[in-house]
């Protein structure tokens, strides 16, 4: 929620900024805390969402482990006090650097996504005199239903281990002697709305695992990736993802072995609603056929809807003007940096700061300096409501 206070703080900062609400962050991160304990689900943030320290704080306070996609991220997870045990690594790409790194911090688990990648594992475990855990990432060619990019459990994804290749993963995983098979980690996609996907998902894990289970193998850990989806078109409505209903789906879904460990791994789900961008109006223009509304935000502070043609609720603050419709359009020069094209907004004038909602992850974390545009600063409800 954006409150006067933080409003009239907007007016006298420079913009564009990033504005974090906390008390939302944390109602989040309680509420998501508390339903894993009700199932017996171990919880794993995914620090690619948004890495601020104060964000990964708020996480640690809440009892949750972390998920790195990189060794920077694993060593970022660990200095900012996550221990090792409650770190899993996973990534197409881990290099030599990487898995060195993640070795050494004595992380809980490396997602495996190829079988050259086991091997590698194996060998630079030994060579530190270390024994590494994985798990093996399965692609289980299941639809996620979202957009194409960010879609990543189809077979022809460049994600995970397809069955067909179990076999020798088998033989690969027997033959080395440096690590400990741990058991099965999935993720199909991001931004996931439909639970059915979920339940898919679930059903598709019971028959992988049972196949590793008559070959003798012990599956212990069984973790579902991320990708639960949030309400950009009505955040207001929505703050809080339905955590419950996501959680339930995999508890009536998937066969959990006495001891098993069930893991996922959300990043979405916990930041994007407690986050803003904060942007000024710069200009309002008539064209011949359309009004715009140009923003000091561009696409190098939030990427999402150049990239993804993802929608994003634009909002003008204040003004209390009639609605109006406008393009509300980026400062870069790009024609794809459009915030929201034809949006219903109130009658803005230059100088009317705009929030953009839903911008908590993957916003900042990939705020970049194209055009050599300045990088927007983070602010907190914190520090402004004291
Ligand atoms: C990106 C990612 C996540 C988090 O995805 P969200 O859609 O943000 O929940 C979790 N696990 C893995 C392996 C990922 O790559």
């Amino acid at each position: 929620m954006i409150t006067k206070t933080a409003i009239s703080n907007f007016q006298k900062l420079e913009t564009p900024l990033f504005y974090y609400d906390m008390d939302l962050l944390r109602e989040t991160l309680s509420l998501f805390k508390k339903l894993l304990d009700k199932y017996g689900i171990v919880g794993h943030y995914a620090l690619k969402a948004n890495a601020n320290d104060r964000i990964l704080k708020a996480v640690l306070d809440h009892g949750i482990g972390a998920e790195c996609a990189t060794g920077n991220e694993v060593s970022l997870a660990v200095a900012s006090g996550f221990a090792p045990e409650n770190v899993v690594f996973a990534g197409v790409a881990k290099t030599d650097k990487e898995i060195v790194t993640a070795l050494k911090a004595d992380i809980a688990c490396f997602n495996c996504e190829s079988i050259q990648e086991i091997q590698v594992i194996d060998e630079l475990a030994g060579s530190l005199g270390k024994r590494a855990r994985i798990a093996i990432r399965v692609n289980p060619n299941v639809d996620a239903h979202t957009h194409k990019y960010i879609t990543t459990g189809l077979k022809e994804n460049k994600f995970g281990i397809s069955p067909w290749a179990f076999d020798e993963v088998l033989k690969v995983i027997k033959a080395s002697k440096n690590i400990d098979f741990t058991g099965l980690h999935f993720h199909v996609g991001s931004q996931i709305t439909d639970m059915s996907v979920f339940k898919e998902l679930c059903i598709k894990v019971n028959v992988i695992e049972n196949w590793f289970e008559e070959k003798g193998v012990n599956v212990k850990s069984i973790d579902l990736g991320g990708g639960l989806g949030v309400d950009y078109d009505d955040p207001d409505k929505h703050p809080v993802p339905t955590f419950e209903e996501y959680l339930k789906v995999i508890h009536d879904n998937l066969k959990v072995k006495p001891g098993q460990i069930v893991r996922v791994e959300p990043g979405r789900a916990v930041v994007a609603q407690c986050g803003y961008l904060i942007t000024r109006a710069t200009y309002v223009k008539n064209g011949m056929e359309k009004k715009f509304v140009i923003l000091d935000a561009g696409m190098n502070n939030l990427i999402r809807p150049a990239l993804y043609d993802a929608h994003h609720k634009v909002e003008n603050i204040t003004s209390d003007g009639k609605k109006s419709r406008y393009d509300v359009v980026g400062a870069v020069c790009e024609s794809s940096d459009t915030f929201a094209a034809n949006a219903l907004v109130n009658e803005t004038r230059r100088g009317d700061i705009f929030a953009i909602h839903s911008a908590g992850a993957y916003g900042q974390v990939m705020n970049m300096r194209y055009n050599q545009r300045d990088l927007a600063k983070a602010y907190y409800s914190d520090d402004f409501n004291k």
